[in-house]
């Protein structure tokens, strides 16, 4: 399997509490594997034989015909792709990137990354009637009087946007987020995470990963304009002297504006260690990947955030509660068009609560 390796350079801020961070985790990780953006086809994995990673299958019993992306189209990943994401497993991960795509809901619109059809999607929510798109000129919303999603402070060029996420299942944030970790690893390195791989394949560990701690997201959000325009992701691994109590591998993924983190569960080397440390062991340690990203970055657009988020559930989240802080330089205001009685505009790769 080829493997790319690129050094990469990010600034970092220097307030104590992600310095620390930086110590401990690039103190216990190296980076093993990072894929990034590519202006041509990139795939993982060999065209022969052709064996699915996630499901363990093989041609002829499952295909592999469809494009299988690394890391999802909605993300701005066009080019990084692998040979071994069987099409049965490919449409699973459909379902798991819509769950990802509707928790980001109109922050999908706000990060301007353009999505499938090479085009920023539209947010249409049609409980307030409130529309966002992004047009040449700037964003556009566009809402209802006396529906108004939107409460803006002309003094301060500032507003308040309070929308609907359209519904997701938090368990599939956790089991994509997975899948694009699972793809770093090298060949050699997928049998030992059995677990992980029937996780994100079937729901046999659902009721078990309820609440665990070791599947928690890991999330930096900056403000702005979008940091990372097309996504890339990193695979560390546990070096030498790394203490005994945290996992074998951390998943890092750059996308728009966030960086999302999250362990590699209970791999076979990690069992053999965890069970190996006396007294035995109370809690495994997830060190925090810490924010890469300059000072005058957070100067200009504002602080960053920091969340560790239990997105264990797998029950399906509808009409959670949405709301943005929003900056603006001047507001105009837009007569309103007619419009058509269908709106042919609307595409698939649209946000919509649902
Ligand atoms: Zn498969």
């Amino acid at each position: 399997m080829s493997r790319i390796t690129k050094t990469l350079k990010l600034p970092m801020p220097a307030d104590a509490v992600n310095q620390q961070r930086a110590k401990q985790f690039f103190g216990a990780y190296d980076c093993e594997m990072m894929v990034g953006p590519s202006d041509t086809p990139f795939y993982l994995g060999t065209p022969t034989p052709r064996i699915c990673r996630f499901c363990g299958k093989s041609e002829p019993e499952v295909s592999f015909r469809k494009d299988a992306h690394v890391m999802p189209d909605f993300m701005g990943n066009r080019n990084i792709l692998s040979h071994f994401e069987c099409d049965t497993c490919n449409a699973l991960f459909a379902k798991y990137e819509d769950s990802f795509a509707n928790y980001l809901g109109l922050a999908r619109t706000f990060n301007q990354i353009k999505g499938k059809n090479r085009k920023v999607p539209k947010f249409k929510d049609n409980k307030t009637g409130l529309e966002v798109s992004m047009e040449a000129e700037g964003l556009h919303i566009k809402t209802i009087q006396g529906q108004d999603p939107l409460v803006i402070d002309e003094a301060t060029n500032s507003a308040q946007l309070i929308t609907t996420r359209p519904s997701y299942v938090p368990i599939h944030l956790v089991k994509l987020l997975l899948k694009m970790a699972l793809c770093l690893l090298d060949e050699s390195e997928v049998d030992d995470y059995r677990w992980a791989r029937e996780f994100i394949t079937s729901e046999v560990h659902d009721e078990a990963a309820q609440g665990m701690g070791i599947l928690s997201v890991m999330i930096h959000s900056v403000s702005g304009p979008p940091v990372f325009p097309a996504p890339f992701a990193q695979l560390y691994t546990r070096n030498a002297s790394a203490p005994a109590e945290i996992p074998e591998k951390m998943f890092v993924l750059y996308y728009a504006n966030y960086y999302f983190q999250l362990a590699l569960p209970f791999s076979r080397v990690d069992k053999v260690r965890f069970l190996g440390i006396t007294p035995p062991l109370q809690s495994i340690d997830l060190p925090v990947f810490p924010l890469l990203i300059g000072e005058t970055w957070l100067a200009e657009y504002g602080p960053a955030t920091f969340r560790r988020v239990d997105f264990t559930s797998n029950q399906k989240r509808k009409g959670e509660e949405h709301r943005f802080s929003l900056a603006f330089d001047k507001m105009i205001e837009v007569p309103i068009k007619p419009e058509p009685p269908n709106d042919a505009s609307q595409s698939a790769n649209d946000v919509k609560p649902a």
